[in-house]
Order: C-alpha cells, then structure tokens, then sequence
C-alpha cells in the first residue's frame, strides 16, 4: 500500500482517507478482530493517522479487545462522532446495542449501516482505516466495494487445513467484488513454551504460507500463539501490548510493515 496515494471520499462524507484496509477470514475465532485491532494500533505506534471500523455488525468484537465504551453522539452537522481511543477513532455496532442484544439484519439494513459508518462517521483526515470485516459472507464486503476504492484485503488463517480451506474462499470472494488481495497473515501458527523455549506448532505451521504461494498471493507473516494477546484482548488491554509489549509486538511490527 502505497501512503502517497491521493486520499478518497465517500460522497460527501467526513472521510478522508489514504488507504482502506479490509481484514477478513474464512471462518470465525481464528484471530481476525484481533490481528484487525492489532494492525491498526502498530500502523499508529509506527506513526500513521489511523481509524478502525469494525463491519463485523453481527459479532462486533472491537470495544471489547480496546476496553471501549460509550454511546457515539451525533454531532450538529450531523455526523456521527465516533468513539476515541487516544487520537484514534473507532466506530462499531457494539457501540449502538447492548452487549447480550442479537442483531437480526436484513440485507438493505446491513447495507445501509456500512454506508453510514463509512460516510456519515467524523473520521477525519487518515492515512489508514481498517476495517474488520465479518467471517465468510461476502454481503458486507459488496457494499464496501461500491461505496469506496479499497486499497485490499488481509486474510487471516490459521495453520489447519480446514481454516485454509475457509481461507480460500475468503479470497475467492474478495476476487469476486474487485478488491485486492494484500496477502495472508498466518494466526496462532506455533507456541513457543516460555520455560521450556520449545516450539510446539498446536495448529502446524507454514499452511498458510504455502497456501499463499498456490493461490499466487503475498504472504504477509505469522503471528504465534502468544497468551499476553489473549489475556490483553479479554481485558480490553489490546493497545497496552502494542505499545508496551516488545516481543509480543515484534510479529506485529513485520506485518504492519509489509501492508
Ligand atoms: P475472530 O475475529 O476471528 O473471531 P478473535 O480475534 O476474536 O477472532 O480471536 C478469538 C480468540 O483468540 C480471542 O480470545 C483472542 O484473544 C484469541 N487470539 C487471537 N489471536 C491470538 C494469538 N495470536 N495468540 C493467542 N490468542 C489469540
């Protein structure tokens, strides 16, 4: 992704932005809000502008892994003010229901809510804006494609074959709607023992990056199971790792760099 592209609007919304990044996956639980939350907090820790929209309407689980709360207010103008996490904005259908309320979307509705958080949300002028697309169906990622010139996409998989087999049919329906395949991250690929020091590949390891390699697109890095990320996403401490946790980050780092 190139950062001296000329910024894109959506009609005559308040963003502003350089490139639009779309995280998704095959299936669910492989890591994708997780390494979608951690992209965009490494690419503002490397010094970009950076918001985070979490398309994930059904499972939204962005406030959780960031320890955000909050009601976003609507603004004179009209505009959604989005929820804040230091200088950057996220906005998230989990700010809008209550925590334990289902979402039962018909596709106009679900159209129309990305349309809103794309274009009616103060963003802001930014260099990046991620968004955490929803597993599997391709409903959401044909509406981001009309509404907005996508820089790509990121899939993430995890080792297994099941998940690649999923994996590929996420990129199979990136490719359907026109929007770029930036590559694969490969998640919870191995578990190195910290007493031990041993590597134990729980999923495997390297799936992916052979799977990238058949379907001719870039691999982007792996990310090992790492249990600081777990415990910092069930306390909405995601940010802390990223800031303060150098081996943790350091995977991170290598993957926000090849975006
Ligand atoms: P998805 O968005 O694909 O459903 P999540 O990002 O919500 O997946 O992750 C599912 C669970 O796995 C979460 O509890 C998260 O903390 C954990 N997780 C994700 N990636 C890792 C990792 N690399 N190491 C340890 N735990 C992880």
């Amino acid at each position: 992704v190139h950062h001296d592209r000329a910024p894109v609007r959506v009609g005559q919304s308040a963003l502003r932005v350089k490139s639009v990044i779309a995280v998704g996956s095959g299936k669910g639980g492989v890591g994708k809000s997780t390494v979608a939350a951690s992209l965009a907090l490494t690419l503002r820790r490397l010094g970009s502008k950076v918001g985070l929209m979490d398309a994930d309407v059904y499972g939204p689980s962005i406030p959780h892994l960031l320890g955000l709360t909050g009601r976003p207010a609507i603004t004179e103008s009209k505009r959604i003010e989005p929820i804040r996490l230091g200088d950057m904005p996220v906005m998230s259908m989990g700010f809008l229901i209550e925590p334990d309320q289902a979402v039962i979307w018909r596709g106009p509705m679900l159209h129309g809510s990305i349309n809103q958080f794309l274009g009616e949300t103060d963003w802001g002028d930014l260099d990046y804006l991620i968004i955490d697309m929803p597993p599997g169906t391709g409903d959401v990622a044909l509406t981001l494609s009309q509404a907005i010139p996508l820089a790509g996409s990121v899939v993430v998989c995890t080792p297994q074959e099941v998940a690649l087999l999923d994996a590929v049919k996420a990129i199979s329906m990136f490719r359907k709607v026109n929007i770029p395949i930036l590559g694969m991250v490969e998640n919870m690929s191995g578990f190195m023992c910290p007493d031990c020091g041993k590597t134990y590949d729980i999923f495997g390891s390297g799936g992916a990056r052979d799977k990238a390699e058949e379907l001719d697109v870039a691999f982007l890095g792996k990310l090992p199971i790492d249990i600081t990320l777990r415990e910092a996403g069930d306390a909405g401490q995601l940010a802390d790792v990223i800031e303060h946790n150098e081996k943790a980050r350091a995977p991170l780092d290598a993957i926000a760099k090849s975006v």
